[in-house]
């Protein structure tokens, strides 16, 4: 790993020690920012600080590459290397052991699967699927274009990619897509695609998102403009109009989070694409891709809220599949306009030769979880679950903010983003997701009001031991999530 320290930087760590690792994020003075990467385990929107922090003037640099170094021997200490030959009895010790470490982690935390306020539905039982593990499925190439190797699974990928084509309202045979590996994946086709319909154009997304699109246009070498955000994490549509008229000759592509990792915010989409028009930009000078890993499939069973569709001037989406829907491996749906998928090839009769995937081999076992898990499911299921998610988000911010504690939640969202606590072990034991002074929590469906009850009457007990006799003070977040929300000594 060290040979790699000057290009790649892995910051990868068995718990969930957020602050220290944003304690670490600095750059050495002689790296080209642009071309550091960085790989982790964290929480992604851990990331997406880090890539933003990158960005900071030379003097709020620290010493970086010494501690990222150490990481690294740290995961090192706890590889389980290949002893070959081993004896069954062996592997069967090392798997059991792993197996009640994942039992732990998934049922006994709020964040539930593996860490933190991560956005994971873990409330599924496949166990009736058990029976793939015979097979290797493998949906290699175009999902519409019949593929040579014969296990695959690709009725099962279009009838999901169908589902979702109805839930964003865009006809069969006006959408092409895929099912990914997951949000990630997603980011980088969408923003793949609208640099091949705009080779010249610029990238624009808040600085909010999610560190999968930063990373999009340091693999597709596009320039990159971060735009600012509001208190509740959306996109600063002045500061979109300000860089826009700056760049009026080039093509935009912009980038909408559909819930960012961090607040769950949702971009304002109607006011971007007038920005775009009061600009001057006409249809025929923008792409839109929306980034809805998390609420793009939440938000079309929500009432009274913004509407991701394709009736709106957007040409691709995509959601992780492992989120809001759970599934146990991580995998995504994208879905794009074909009229682009043409474009990018110059071939009218692209279908026919063209696989305009990222990877070769595909995962050809996801889109039958996800297939089973919709019709499991269903619609009605689904809207359940979400309204479900929201009133137990929006009963965990009122006990918060009964508490006396700093909290936020945005609308149509499901993240409880609130001060972050003190206590290393407080935030271990309940796996919380930290950013700088605030801490968030993803109340996805397996988090229960039990689960909630009982972290807030911990809570409750801890804080008045932390902040007893006005010694220790909670940490002020106005300025992560506005002074109304802070409860602070300055801003109570
Ligand atoms: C999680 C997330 C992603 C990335 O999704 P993966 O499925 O983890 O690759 C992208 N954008 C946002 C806003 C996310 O929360």
């Amino acid at each position: 790993m060290v040979g790699f320290l000057d290009t790649l930087v892995f910051l990868e760590q068995d718990n969930n020690e957020s602050q220290d690792v944003d304690n670490l994020v600095s750059f050495e003075k002689d790296w080209d920012k642009n071309k550091v990467m960085l790989l982790s385990n964290q929480p992604h929107h851990l990331i997406s600080n880090i890539s933003y922090r990158a960005a900071k003037p030379k003097s709020e640099e620290r010493d970086y590459k010494t501690k990222s170094f150490e990481l690294a021997q740290v995961v090192r200490a706890t590889c389980l290397e290949i002893d070959e030959p081993s004896s069954d009895s062996y592997l069967k010790d090392v798997l059991g052991k792993y197996t009640k470490k994942w039992l732990e982690r998934t049922h006994h935390h709020l964040g539930a699967t593996h860490d933190a306020g991560y956005p994971i539905n873990s409330n599924f039982d496949y166990s009736v699927l058990g029976e793939l593990n015979r097979f290797s499925i493998n949906n290699v190439g175009d999902p519409f274009i019949e593929g040579g190797y014969g296990v695959q699974s690709r009725d099962f990928e279009i009838g999901v990619l169908d589902w979702f084509a109805d839930l964003w309202e865009i006809k069969k045979d006006e959408y092409w897509g895929y099912i990914t590996n997951g949000g990630s994946e997603g980011n980088l086709h969408g923003i793949l695609v609208g640099r091949e319909v705009f080779p010249e154009g610029i990238l624009y997304t808040s600085k909010e998102s999610h560190y999968s699109v930063f990373k999009a246009a340091f693999i597709l070498r596009m320039k990159c403009i971060q735009i600012e955000t509001l208190t509740s994490g959306e996109i600063d549509c002045n500061d979109l109009k300000k860089q826009l008229l700056q760049n009026k000759d080039k093509p935009a592509i912009l980038n909408i989070n559909i819930g960012t990792t961090v607040k769950g915010a949702i971009d304002n989409l109607d006011l971007a694409i007038q920005t775009l028009r009061d600009c001057g930009f006409s249809r025929d000078r923008f792409y839109i891709h929306c980034d809805g890993a998390l609420s793009s499939i939440m938000l079309p069973f929500q009432d009274q809220v913004p509407r991701v569709t394709f009736k709106k001037s957007i040409d691709s989406i995509s959601v992780s599949g492992h989120k809001f829907v759970g599934c146990p491996m991580p995998c995504g749906i994208q879905i794009a306009r074909i009229e682009h998928m043409k474009e990018l090839t110059n071939d009218h009769d692209y279908i026919a030769t063209r696989d305009a995937t990222i990877t070769g081999s595909r995962n050809g076992h996801t889109p039958i979880f996800l297939w089973f898990a919709l019709n499991r499911k269903g619609k009605q299921g689904i809207r359940t679950e979400v309204k479900q998610c929201l009133d137990n988000a929006e009963h965990l911010k009122e006990r918060l903010k009964a508490m006396g504690a700093s909290v936020m939640l945005n609308k149509a969202s499901i993240i409880v983003v609130f001060e972050r606590p003190p206590e290393k072990e407080f935030i271990k034991r309940w796996q919380l997701s930290c950013t700088g002074n605030i801490a968030h929590i993803c109340v996805m469906p397996h988090v229960t009001s039990d689960k909630i009850n009982e972290f807030v009457i911990e809570l409750i007990e801890k804080r008045s031991t932390w902040y007893k006799d006005g010694g220790k003070q909670p940490p002020c977040v106005a300025s992560d999530i506005g002074k109304e929300n802070c409860v602070c000594p300055l801003h109570k």
